[in-house]
This record gives C-alpha cells, sequence and structure tokens, in this order.
C-alpha cells in the first residue's frame, strides 16, 4: 500500500515505540512507510496503545489551562492531576525556559 502522507514510499509491517508525555509505552505493530518513515496503527493497536497509557497513568494528563496574573506576574494553573503525575508540590523549585513557542517547566528537582 503507498503512503497517504509523502505518496512515495510503500507501507511495510514493522513496530513501533511508542511514547506518550516522554512515558515509554512499549513496541507495537504498525504499517511504516519506506520513503518518510510515518507509522500507521490499526484501530485495535490504536485502542491497546491508549489502554496502556490509562494503565500508566498519563491518559489525558494532557489539558487545557488558563493564564492569570499574579501582581505583575502571570501565573499558570497546573491541574491537580498534572501535579500529582509528578509529585509537584506547592513550594517546590522549577526552572522554566522557552523553547521555541512553546514554555517548558522543568519539575525535576
Ligand atoms: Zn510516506
Amino acid at each position: 500500500m503507498r503512503c497517504p502522507i509523502c505518496e512515495k514510499g510503500e507501507l511495510k509491517k514493522g513496530k513501533v515505540k511508542e511514547t506518550m508525555y516522554g512515558v515509554y509505552l512499549g513496541e507495537f505493530p504498525a504499517e511504516i512507510c519506506s520513503a518518510c518513515g510515518e507509522s500507521f496503527t490499526d484501530s485495535e493497536t490504536t485502542k491497546k496503545i491508549e489502554e496502556t497509557a490509562k494503565k500508566k497513568g498519563i491518559w489525558g494528563l494532557g489539558k487545557k489551562t488558563k493564564v492569570s496574573r499574579t501582581g505583575n506576574s502571570l501565573a499558570v494553573r497546573i491541574p491537580k492531576d498534572v501535579a500529582d503525575f509528578l509529585k509537584l508540590e506547592e513550594g517546590r523549585d522549577v526552572f522554566i525556559h522557552p523553547d521555541g513557542t512553546n514554555l517548558v517547566i522543568e519539575a525535576k528537582a
């Protein structure tokens, strides 16, 4: 089958290493493009990936949050489940920096 993304390569059976939010989920069967490297999983595998992410407690951790003002600074609300996952507590030191147009908050001590 021809790759629907680049329309140049052929799709071949292989395995992909899946990660979500930096957490390794495992290897899953996929069709991989010989030209662009794009991988495609069937609906059953996609469901398995979702189940693995749920078991590891990371499913749904990516979400919208609001920027608010506190004095002259801006504050970003960190949802409770994200804070729990990262074991973030009030008063903890974190390191923030831009990464292109993204804001990175390094929670690692
Ligand atoms: Zn391709």
